[in-house]
């Protein structure tokens, strides 16, 4: 099949190199020429495991590189909308980035099409998508429009794409279900996963992609609604968490005890500095917005969003409370991308609490694995220093900040860390290790809704391991199993 994806940033680029992964022939179009010359050059402008590797096997063979929709889009049976549909400042999606494609491509609409819509985007977007075509130029009757939305996570978007939980294909018309269908075949017939060069499962044998047919609106409406959904989980366990503080209780086993329930589950159910990037936060806003465009006052995601900017000046409080004045300090910052795995910084939790601590008079030096460049302009406007790794990061410092979760930070040399700083004291807002196993290693560390241990006390495990390695070595285990590594005290019944 033919295929054009417009828009090449984390979720378009992922969808194209997967598509020619899948066996389509497919143009890659972004209105950033820059980026496409670096695409075509064979680069990877993102951080993003196995994607260098799949945009070796397929430039230039299945996928192209373009900075023409126009051209793209009359080769093409399918087009696919991934570009930015970022917050505006009301809260609602700013949808100009769909207009603009919408103006560029609807003359040339001159063969049955289908438009689909990857972007999150409100509900009903789908129905003014056809309109701005249709006022475009484009023929009735010439072309449909679907929504298919993208659930990948930045960090393992190609075996998400791969690999996904489920695919919705919103389609209100026959020509748009056949369509999506023959595009994801090779996922939901299993063939895919048979080939011999497939890229591998990461978690459960791969069987047949579960595929999700409904109207428009409902997928556009699955989108932000499982969006809030996760946004709420976080901040559910975060107010939990700042209970289980007060009362001297361990969030870890609140989780475990929660999330061993199947209605419940224990993704995202880990307490910390809150979501960011850039899909919850600007989802949160645009699905309350929408909603209240519908007459729905949903004050649900008002709170949502409120108890998650609270958590980041709650984590400074801590550190205030603790340190003293914060001016004239020096801290080591380890992590500044969103989240692990990527080196995204939209609306990173990571980036907000730097910018803030600057702001107070904090000398600040930070590292990250992936995402120094993008954080190095995203702080263009502080003095911030940047390390080649955490320990150097921590020499001299007072106290020693953890605010984005990636793996190589929850197994640091705790002997040689304790050796570089000025004051072993830790504030670690992603709860990568066990209290016990960081007071025994001599370092005052405070973590989120668990309580911070006398230093030096025994720790209650034998071996030490980091919660964060305990907890990623477990994807797919028993339930019962993760309590009983997981746990430093018996659970209450
Ligand atoms: P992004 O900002 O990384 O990429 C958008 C790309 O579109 C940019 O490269 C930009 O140059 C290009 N673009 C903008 N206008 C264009 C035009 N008129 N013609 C051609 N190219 C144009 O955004 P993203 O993170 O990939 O997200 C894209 C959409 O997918 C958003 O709606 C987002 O909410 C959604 N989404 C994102 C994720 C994620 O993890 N990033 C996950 C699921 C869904």
């Amino acid at each position: 099949m033919h295929i054009t994806v417009i828009g090449t940033g984390y979720v378009g680029l992922v969808s194209a190199v997967c598509l020619a992964e899948l066996g389509h022939q497919v143009i890659a179009v972004d209105s950033d020429a820059k980026k496409v010359e670096v695409l075509m050059r064979g680069a990877c402008p993102i951080y993003e495991a196995l994607l260098p590797e799949l945009l070796q096997r397929h430039n230039g063979k299945r996928l192209r590189f373009s900075a023409f929709a126009r051209s793209a889009v009359t080769a093409s049976d399918v087009v696919f909308l991934a570009v930015g549909t970022p917050q505006s400042e009301s809260g609602e999606a700013d949808l100009s980035q769909i207009q603009d494609v919408a103006n560029e491509i609807g003359p040339v609409l001159h063969r049955s099409t289908l438009i689909v819509e990857k972007s999150t985007v409100p509900v009903c977007t789908c129905d003014a998508l056809r309109e701005m075509l249709l006022r475009n130029g484009a023929h009735e009757g010439w072309f449909s429009v679907a929504s298919n939305p993208e659930f990948l996570r930045e960090g393992t978007a190609v075996t998400d794409f791969l690999y996904p939980e489920r695919i919705v294909a919103g389609a209100d018309d026959d020509f748009g279900r056949f369509l999506l269908r023959e595009v994801y075949r090779p996922l939901t017939s299993g063939s895919y996963y048979r080939t011999e060069d497939a890229v591998p499962c990461p978690t459960r044998k791969p069987g047949k992609a579960p595929l999700l047919v409904t109207g428009t609106r409902s997928a556009e409406l699955i989108k932000h609604a499982s969006n809030g959904f996760l946004a709420a989980k976080v901040s559910y366990i975060n107010a939990v968490a700042q209970l289980a503080e007060a009362v001297d209780a361990n969030i870890d086993e609140v989780s475990a005890g929660m999330g061993s329930d199947p209605r419940i589950g224990t993704d995202f159910l880990q307490a910390g500095l809150g979501y960011g990037g850039s899909c919850l936060p600007k989802d949160v806003a645009a699905f309350e917005a929408v909603a209240k465009r519908h007459g729905i006052d949903f004050s649900l995601l008002r709170e949502v969003k409120r108890l998650n900017e609270g958590q980041r000046s709650r984590f400074i409080d801590k550190v205030k409370r603790s340190v003293g004045m914060l001016a004239g300090k020096r801290m080591g910052v380890l992590g500044l991308s969103f989240k692990e795995g990527t080196d995204d910084v939209r609306e990173s939790p990571a980036i907000a609490t730097v910018r803030e601590l600057a702001r107070q008079g904090v000398t600040v030096c930070a590292h990250d694995p992936a995402a120094m460049e993008k954080a190095r302009e995203a702080l263009a406007d502080y003095p911030i220093a940047y390390a080649h790794d955490p320990y150097d990061a921590a020499v001299g410092c007072d106290a020693l900040l953890i605010l984005t979760g990636w793996k190589q930070f929850a197994k640091l040399d705790l002997h040689r860390l304790h050796s570089v700083m000025k004051s072993p004291v830790i504030f670690d807002g992603r709860n990568l290790y066990l209290p016990e196993e960081m007071a025994a290693a001599g370092f005052v560390y405070h973590s989120v809704g668990r309580r911070c241990l006398p230093v030096n006390c025994l720790p209650s495990v034998s071996k030490p391991e980091s919660l964060r390695s305990v907890k990623s070595g477990l994807a797919g285990t028993p339930i019962s199993t993760q309590i009983v590594q997981v746990k430093p005290r018996p659970v209450r019944s």
